[in-house]
C-alpha cells in the first residue's frame, strides 16, 4: 500500500513540475473560469428563490407605484425607467453558452441579442402593463448598444411588453453612464420609479467605484432602496465584479482567478 502512493506521489510531483506549457495550464484556468458563472446561473434559472425574488422586487415596485400615485401632481406624466438586462430579460441562456462552450463576452452575444428569444424575468410584465394601465409610461434605458434596438424591440414585444418602441428604447450610445438618458427622459417626465440589476441603473455616483465605496454609497442611500430604487439580483455580472477587478481590462482568466480568491473573507 505504502508503494503505491510513493508511486502515486512521484507521478503527481512529477507531472506538476513539468510538461505544461503556460498556455495549457491558461486554457485549464480558463475552463475553471467559466465555471466560475455555473453556480450563478443556475441560481438565475433554477432557483425557485430567484424567482421568488422577481416577484417580491416587483410587488414592491407596484406598491411603490400606487403610492406615488396618490401624491402625484398633475404637472408632469409620471414615468418608469426600468433598465433591460437581467431586469425585464433573461439573458441566462447566454450565460450558459458561455460555460458550455468555454468561451467569453462578447462571443454570441450579437446572436442571442438578434434571436429576441430572451425570457421575461418573473413579474415585469405585469408590473409594467400595470402601470401603463395608470397612464404612466415606461422608459427602457439600456446598454445594449444601438444596433440590437430592432432585435430588442422584437424581443420586448413577443414577451408582452408595453411601449416597446423606438421612442422608448434608450439605447447606448456614446457612454455606459445612464444619466444623460435619464435627464433626457426628466425633461418631459417625472421619473417615479427605477428598477434594475446594477448600482449604476440608479445612480452614476456609483460608477467606477471601488468595493469599500460603493458599499458606502449603498449605505448612504439605503432609505431609497424598495422606495425609488427597486434592484433585482444578478450574480452573473455586473459593475460589482468589475470592482473587484478594480476594473482592469484585459486580464488573462489566470489573473481574474487569482484576483478573486484574493478577495475571498475567511477566517482562521
Ligand atoms: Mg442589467
Amino acid at each position: 500500500m505504502k508503494k503505491i502512493i510513493s508511486i502515486f506521489l512521484f507521478l503527481a510531483i512529477f507531472y506538476g513540475c513539468s510538461g505544461q506549457d503556460q498556455n495549457a495550464i491558461d486554457n485549464k484556468v480558463k475552463l475553471q473560469n467559466n465555471d466560475i458563472l455555473l453556480m450563478s446561473t443556475l441560481f438565475q434559472q433554477k432557483a425557485a428563490e430567484m424567482r421568488a425574488i422577481s416577484y417580491q422586487a416587483y410587488n414592491l415596485a407596484t406598491l411603490r407605484l400606487d403610492n406615488e400615485l396618490k401624491m402625484a401632481g398633475l404637472s408632469k406624466t409620471l414615468a418608469v425607467v426600468v433598465d433591460i438586462d437581467e431586469t425585464v430579460l433573461d439573458n441566462s441562456p447566454f450565460e450558459a453558452k458561455s460555460i458550455l462552450e468555454n468561451s467569453n463576452y462578447p462571443k454570441f452575444w450579437s446572436e442571442w441579442c438578434d434571436l429576441a428569444k430572451a425570457k421575461a424575468i418573473h413579474g415585469a410584465v405585469e408590473f409594467l402593463s400595470y402601470a401603463e394601465s395608470k397612464g404612466v409610461e415606461v422608459f427602457y434605458i439600456t446598454n445594449r448598444k444601438e444596433k440590437f434596438l430592432k432585435a430588442t424591440i422584437k424581443n420586448l414585444k413577443k414577451e408582452g411588453f408595453p411601449f416597446a418602441d423606438k421612442e422608448h428604447l434608450l439605447m447606448r450610445t456614446t457612454t455606459s453612464s445612464k444619466t444623460e438618458r435619464r435627464q433626457s427622459v426628466e425633461k418631459t417626465h417625472k421619473i417615479v420609479l427605477l428598477v434594475g440589476d446594477n448600482l449604476g441603473d440608479f445612480l452614476e455616483i456609483f460608477d467606477k467605484k471601488n468595493i469599500n465605496r460603493r458599499f458606502e454609497i449603498t449605505d448612504s442611500l439605503k432609505n431609497e432602496f424598495g422606495k425609488r430604487f427597486i434592484i433585482l439580483p444578478n450574480s452573473m455580472y455586473g459593475t460589482w465584479v468589475s470592482s473587484i477587478l478594480n476594473y482592469q481590462n484585459n486580464l488573462t482568466p489566470t489573473q481574474k482567478l487569482e484576483i478573486y480568491h484574493k478577495n475571498l473573507e475567511s477566517f482562521e
